[in-house]
């Protein structure tokens, strides 16, 4: 996979806000580390479109400058959950928007003001969206979260054909199982999907987001639209990652001290020292993104060195064990996500997985973008 390019000889950017200006932590995206996974996630789906994913700020990583720099990496159509992330995509982009869950009657203007597609999930909005412009129309084929079932659907195809209703710029679905290659349901909503061609014959279609696209050129369609794999994630689940990582997470370490063997350290004095050992406390919390669920099973990374965690973690710090290492000092960085801990890692520590945990890094980091767009 594409090497990342040194940093001396990238632009970084910083975006600075009230809470970050004198940040204790540093959140760093690497723009072409995320360019290069487009690129990738678009070869192996060639000759379908790549699109891409960018709910939620772009899974947190800040929606202007990712979606700035997937646009020059020739990205056309974008993805979001809601009418509100679309309008603010609206503001950066000219591309083609689709909105997840679809109108509302108190909506559906909004949409169609902004040039939204939105992703019509049921025959209400079907109704309600009748026909103002491009949408997309969501089938489900086994995921029972949203989308038309395939008798709404039929019954649709109908009006489609007499003209009541336009035909849909694009038919998608969603796999439920797409991480877990053998899992039956990959095939069994393949199926389902490929049924309905002869119903439409010219809509595009889309079934996979990253890790379907890893399921093999069948279930390419028109179009894939990954988010997760963009920004770093592994999309194949229990193989090596094939992604370039993006994020690289450090905070600083504030305090270093001497425990004597038989105390404790934090909330709850949970940790019990069982012999003299040095503690380092570090600028990142639970309001930080770093889940309480990481006490006892974390590690941190400092001077390339793992430091478990000791004890639990509170709203803003964190306390490690670096006896051993040394020449830890106050000021000095921790690394908590980059190259020996990976977000997959890190998520599956905390019992979840690295799409929660990217969603929710907290504001408090100062976020630069490396190689960033001009
Ligand atoms: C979030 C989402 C995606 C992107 O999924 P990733 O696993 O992040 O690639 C694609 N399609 C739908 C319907 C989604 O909700």
């Amino acid at each position: 996979m594409a090497v990342l390019p040194d940093l001396p000889t990238m632009i970084a950017i910083t975006m600075e806000t009230a809470l970050t200006k004198n940040s204790l932590s540093e959140l760093s995206i690497n723009l072409e580390a995320l360019a290069a996974n487009y690129h990738f996630l678009a070869e192996q789906s060639a000759p379908s479109e790549c699109a891409a994913v960018v709910k939620a700020n772009a899974y947190g990583l800040g929606l202007r400058p990712v979606v700035r720099t997937l646009e020059k990496a020739g990205c056309k159509t974008f993805f979001v959950a809601t009418l509100d992330e679309g309008l603010t995509l609206r503001t950066i982009t000219a591309k083609t928007i689709y909105v997840f869950a679809g109108v509302t009657e108190e909506n559906n203007v909004a949409f169609a003001e902004a040039s939204l597609r939105p992703v019509l999930n049921s025959i209400p909005q079907v109704k309600l969206w009748n026909s103002r412009g491009p949408s997309a129309l969501h089938l489900d084929t086994g995921m029972n979260r949203l989308g038309l079932s395939k008798k709404d659907f039929l019954k649709l195809s109908t009006c489609i054909s007499n003209g009541t209703v336009i035909e849909p710029t694009l038919i998608l679905s969603h796999l439920a199982c797409a991480d877990e290659p053998a899992h039956d349901l990959n095939v069994q909503q393949l199926k389902k999907f490929q049924a309905l061609r002869p119903t439409f014959q010219s809509s595009p279609r889309s079934l996979s987001a990253s890790s379907g696209i890893f399921l093999g050129p069948s279930y390419h369609f028109d179009m894939v639209r990954p988010g997760y794999a963009l920004y770093g994630g592994n999309p194949t689940k229990n193989q090596p990652n094939p992604m370039s990582p993006v994020i690289n997470l450090k905070a600083r370490i504030m305090q270093c001290r001497e425990v004597a063997r038989g105390e404790t350290v934090g909330y709850g004095a949970t940790f019990r020292s069982d012999k003299r050992r040095q503690i380092a406390t570090i600028a990142i919390g639970y309001a930080d993104g770093y889940s309480r669920a990481l006490a006892e099973t974390a590690h941190v990374s400092i001077k390339g060195m793992l430091a478990p965690v000791a004890g639990r973690i509170s709203m803003d710090l964190i306390s490690v064990d670096i006896t051993g290492i040394e020449g830890v000092k106050p000021g000095d960085w921790a690394e908590i996500i980059g190259s020996t801990i990976s977000v997959d890692d890190l998520a599956k520590c905390a019992g979840t997985i690295g799409y929660e945990l990217l969603t929710t890094l907290g504001p408090r980091h100062k976020r630069i973008y490396i190689g960033a767009i001009k």
